[in-house]
């Protein structure tokens, strides 16, 4: 077994008010590296009981003196956490690359956006504000808005990169003064849990970040219709999100949603080939494809569809295939043998419904054979009508469309129920910004893909969801913007 000085060969306990306890059941489930099938430790599976416990502790966190915190207390906490993250990142990051799969070189990677994450929410922290709003209405009224916190949130986050997707609640939560329970994915809740030794350790009061890893049907389920959660952060597949959007009616808690994707990657013929044949292939296989805005329908202008196609299944070719501490390896494993099974069923389906594979489409064996791997893959001669195009794979698999005109494509790549991500590679300005406005999704790329910045917006559209990541308008979802009506009229 690899060793981690946060694996101590003891079951992981959840984190609830500032203390370290089991699950109430006593249970637990175990963590595995998808690189090696190998049990990485076990971990206390928190449900609905221990939900409620976290919810507690977040309410009384909620009401405590955590109120009474300025927002240049609140930045100097962030900052503060911010440097303790980076004085332990390098064990975060490989805790990340074993539980989950990816690749230390990716994991690695996060430190410079996890240090800017934290650094542009604590800056938000110091510019939340209301407005004095005029009126008309007969008297003398003074009327005005104040940004205050929403209360206790409850994030529910996938495994495909919970390192990062946990900042998404954790610094919003923290700039605002607002508390959170956070529920990580069962395939992959350590380094959440790691995360939160990190936050208690650098100050941040007890109850105010509670993680409880426990199953979606169970824990997740609870949280999303737990009557004394004031909002939900949820991430995950659309077939999920739908059922918290109906959980939330217990209470009408707000929600939040960034859900699946199939996401459109248009080339155009005057397009920089080279720097886009690595683009679109790498808007899909990296992470292994499971990323929520991957490009996955890769529609080529048919004049150079063979060639094009080709030039990417060669992308893919060369990508070094390995386990995800392997300093050289480019793609891990997928994330668990569910996911396995998932993604080369779906290579069945694209041979049954006549997609031509180019590269790839099988598991890979040999020293690899212990994991979850398969192979970078290029399904060409594929219909938009087709399963391989409709549904999300969440794996490194690319369907190649071709296409004759601009609004063919256009059509074409809005005829989804899904409307994430986009990417378009042209050298003509004008369709550039033509098609950019065309296209049903919350993300547009040109001459590039998957760029983000804490302080860009992410957002979707349609059945990818709705709500905002990063950017000037986050902290707004942390805030209730209320209303104070001051009668000042004299004598
Ligand atoms: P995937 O199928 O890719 O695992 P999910 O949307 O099922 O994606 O999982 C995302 C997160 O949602 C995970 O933390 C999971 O435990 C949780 N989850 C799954 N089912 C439910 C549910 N019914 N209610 C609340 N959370 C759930």
């Amino acid at each position: 077994m690899t060793a981690h000085p946060f694996l101590d060969g003891t079951v992981k306990p959840l984190f609830i008010d500032g203390q370290w306890r089991p699950a109430r059941s006593g249970d637990s489930f175990e963590s595995i590296d998808p690189s090696t099938g190998h049990v990485l430790t076990r971990v206390a599976r928190g449900d609905a009981a221990d939900i409620d416990d976290a919810v507690a502790a977040a309410r009384r966190a909620f009401d405590s003196e955590w109120q009474s915190w300025k927002p240049f207390d609140r930045q100097a906490l962030m900052l503060d956490v911010a440097a303790a993250i980076d004085r332990r990142f390098e064990d975060l990051a490989r805790l990340e690359s074993m539980d989950m799969g990816a690749p230390l070189a990716r994991t690695l990677s996060f430190r410079r956006w996890i240090q800017q994450t934290f650094r542009y929410y604590a800056a938000q922290a110091l510019s939340i504000r209301g407005d004095v709003l005029s009126n008309s209405a007969p008297g003398d009224y003074l009327s005005y808005s104040l940004k205050l916190p929403l209360g206790v949130v409850g994030a529910i986050i996938p495994w495909n990169g919970p390192l990062i997707t946990q900042l998404w609640s954790i610094c919003p939560v923290l700039a605002t003064g607002c508390t959170l329970v956070l529920k990580p994915a069962e395939e992959a809740p350590l380094s959440t849990l790691m995360m939160a030794e990190i936050l208690h350790e650098a100050g941040v009061p007890k109850g105010v970040i509670n993680v409880v890893p426990g199953p979606g049907p169970t824990a997740g389920a609870a949280l999303a219709a737990h009557r004394d959660v004031d909002k939900i952060a949820f991430t995950g597949s659309t077939l999920t999100g739908r059922k918290i959007i109906e959980a939330s009616a217990t209470n009408m808690k707000r929600v939040a949603v960034e859900l699946g994707g199939k996401s459109p990657d248009i080339v155009f013929a005057d397009a920089d080939l080279e720097l886009a044949a690595r683009g679109a292939a790498m808007a899909c296989f990296n992470n292994s494809g499971q990323v929520c805005y991957a490009g996955t329908r890769l529609f080529v202008e048919r004049s150079i569809y063979a060639d094009f196609v080709e030039k990417v299944a060669e992308v893919g070719r060369s990508l070094k295939v390995g386990p995800s501490l392997d300093p050289q390896t480019q793609l891990g494993p997928l994330a668990s043998s569910m996911q396995l099974e998932k993604v080369t069923g779906y290579f069945d389906i694209a041979r049954a419904d006549g997609a031509r594979i180019v590269s790839g489409g099988e598991r890979l064996g040999g020293d690899l054979a212990d994991g979850f791997f398969v192979s970078p893959t290029v399904l060409a001669d594929v219909d938009n009508s087709m399963r391989v195009a409709r549904e999300e794979i969440f794996g490194p698999v690319i369907a190649a469309i071709p296409f004759d005109s601009e609004a063919e494509v256009v059509a074409m790549a809005n005829d989804t129920t899904y409307g994430l991500g986009s990417g378009i590679w042209t050298q003509n300005l004008g369709r550039a910004h033509r098609v950019a406005r065309s296209l049903r999704a919350g993300m547009t790329w040109t001459n590039c893909y998957a760029v983000t910045d804490p302080g860009v917006t992410m957002t979707g559209a349609r059945q990818s969801g709705y709500g905002v990541k990063g950017g000037p308008w986050h902290l707004d979802e942390y805030l209730l913007n209320k209303t104070v009506w001051m009668n000042i009229a004299g004598e």
